[in-house]
């Protein structure tokens, strides 16, 4: 396992998301060699690309890379904006019905002529990779066997590799968004943590925001959470990504925290970009090998079980 926790000149240290993506990338990839030999095939992540959105296109062709490093199979579907929803449920469909699948990713946003909610539904939980359905978020409530959301597996996970044990800590998730801050707060919960989930209509947000040992904002604002906001020696998740004018006609991406400032009054903080960005790739692989056993029913790897990813 890489030392993923990085000492820094200032007190907090940074939790390096780039090496925990890479040590989990490299359980994922222990996990598919393993599996390849009961399945008599590689694991098979499937990916469904709409439209040509600039930034979903960098990430499909992170995904594919790291796939395939990962002894994967990666499958592409790229289909053009104007595609129709009859098309792309027969897709999903089609997918679902192929046997050398184990995991379907539809990239969103999709589209506005067509329905996230109802294209993500007909994927089959079984291969639903991303935990998105509302029968993975159901089983996610329920707290039973079933593939969890990846950015938020990747927050607990950061929050695990700095902290141990995460038991009885006060988390704090802003943000209550289906894909982000509803199954974090959940997760954290699952975790044995004391969870409280605000949003934009908590009262006094910074004062809920210094009670917390783990602050996860998810919000899209940029550098939002100030210093004075975190309590002394908290440990800081910064899931927002946010790309900022940085004069001379560049741009900089920061986080929903105010970097320069927290990092003098945390423990521990997660980089932007470098922290959770890169774990939400690391997660899809883990979950791709998790679902390729559970199809075959075979126990999930040995290695994913011992990371406290499954
Ligand atoms: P959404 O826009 O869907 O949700 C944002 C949430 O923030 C909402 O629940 C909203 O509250 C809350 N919010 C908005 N303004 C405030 C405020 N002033 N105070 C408190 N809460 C507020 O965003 P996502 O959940 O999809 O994404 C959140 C961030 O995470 C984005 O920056 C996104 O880029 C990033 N992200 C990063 C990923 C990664 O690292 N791999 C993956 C996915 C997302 P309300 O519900 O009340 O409106």
């Amino acid at each position: 396992m890489a030392d993923i926790i990085k000492n820094s000149d200032h007190r907090a240290r940074l939790i390096d998301g780039k090496a925990g993506a890479a040590a989990v990338d490299a359980a994922a990839k222990s996990a598919a060699e393993a599996l390849a030999v009961p399945l008599g095939r590689a694991a098979a992540l499937a990916v469904v690309l709409v439209g040509d959105d600039p930034a979903s296109q960098v990430y499909v062709r992170n995904k594919i890379r790291r796939t395939e490093a990962a002894s994967m199979t990666s499958i592409e579907h790229r289909l053009p904006a104007d595609t129709t929803r009859e098309a792309l449920l027969a897709l999903v469909d089609q997918l679902n019905r192929d046997d050398g699948v184990d995991g379907i990713l539809v990239q969103l946003p999709l589209p506005d002529h067509l329905d996230a909610t109802e294209i993500v539904e007909a994927i089959d939980p079984a291969k639903d990779v991303d935990g998105l359905t509302a029968k993975s978020a159901g089983a996610l409530v329920q707290g039973s066997k079933g593939l969890r959301p990846c950015t938020p597996s990747g927050c607990v996970w950061l929050a695990r590799q700095a902290l141990g044990d995460l038991t009885g800590k006060s988390v704090v998730v802003i943000g209550r968004s289906i894909l982000v801050g509803k199954p974090a707060a959940l997760l954290f919960l699952e975790a044995n943590c004391t969870v409280t989930l605000a949003h934009s209509r908590t009262a006094d947000l910074p004062a809920v925001c210094a009670e917390a040992d783990i602050l996860v904002p998810a919000v899209g604002r940029p550098e939002m959470v100030r210093g004075h906001w975190i309590k002394p020696g908290a440990t800081i998740i910064d899931v927002g990504i946010n790309r900022i004018d940085a004069g001379d006609g560049k741009s900089r991406l920061v986080g929903d925290v105010h970097f320069g400032e927290a990092v003098k009054i945390a423990d521990f903080i997660t980089p932007v970009p470098g922290g959770v960005g890169p774990m939400t790739i690391a997660m899809l692989l883990a979950n791709t090998c998790v679902a390729a056993a559970a199809r075959a029913g075979l126990e999930t790897p040995k290695i994913l079980q011992a990371l406290e990813i499954a």
